[in-house]
């Protein structure tokens, strides 16, 4: 028989093998996530490690990485991360391509900075507070308490797989106005210990105050989200040692 006829024939049959494995694939996914049962009130900094690695993916997979040639992003990010105080965290970052002013933090390390924000900073204690704000989310388990916090009513103990998909839901609501002030004021301190002046933090609000109207506020963006106001925020750190 012609080759090419053998192919043609055999296509279905291709296509079904093929599908077949990637369900596979998918299917054990799922069933590895289910297994791993956790306890909501204590999860260790190794399993919010594996909770961060699976919302990564998930979420990485509907973003554009991007690059900046404006900062020394790595050199900063690896003298702010040296003044975390949770050292199990495995923390890293991400340079997302979108030119929204915003970067966030999700449970398990991981920091995204949109490109946008690297435009728009003007000077490295900028970036560097900004890089020290997100790490205090994480640090000051903000992150993995807006995930308990979906599942605390009634529920101890829980899956990987129920932990991620909450964390989709909740990872674009914004964090409450204490945890944005504390968020600010560790920031501070990380910044500092990490050898860079808090002004960058106080620039950064009072120029944010004038790139964005106060009175539209983004609910999503963890800079200009409804509460705290970028001035009130620069007036704190102003007042801050
Ligand atoms: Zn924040």
């Amino acid at each position: 028989m012609n080759l090419k006829i053998l192919f043609w024939l055999l296509l279905p049959v291709q296509f079904i093998i093929a599908q077949g494995s990637i369900f596979d694939e998918i299917a054990g996914t799922i069933n590895d996530l289910t297994k791993i049962s956790l306890n909501i009130l204590d999860i260790s900094d190794t399993e919010e490690n594996d909770i961060g690695t699976a919302l990564a993916a998930e979420l990485e997979s509907e973003m554009k990485t991007g690059t900046t040639k404006k900062w020394d992003v790595k050199k900063i990010f690896n003298k702010v991360v040296k003044t975390v105080s949770r050292k199990n965290i495995k923390y890293s970052y991400k340079i997302v391509a979108d030119d929204e002013v915003n970067a966030f933090a999700i449970a398990g390390g991981r920091v995204y900075i949109n490109t946008g924000l690297l435009n728009f900073v003007k000077s490295e204690e900028e970036l560097a507070f900004v890089i020290a704000h997100e790490l205090a989310h994480i640090d000051k388990k903000h992150c993995i308490n807006k995930i308990k916090l979906t599942y605390i009513a009634g529920k101890v103990n829980v899956t990987l797989a129920m932990l991620v998909d909450a964390m989709k839901s909740v990872y674009d609501i914004p964090f409450n106005k204490y945890d944005e002030f504390e968020a600010d004021d560790f920031g501070v301190k990380m910044m500092q210990k990490a050898g860079y002046n808090k002004k960058g933090g106080i620039d950064f609000f009072k120029r944010l105050a004038v790139h964005f109207d106060e009175s539209e506020r983004d609910p999503i963006n963890d800079f200009v989200a409804s509460h705290p106001l970028s001035l009130e925020r620069a007036k704190r750190i102003e007042k801050m040692k």
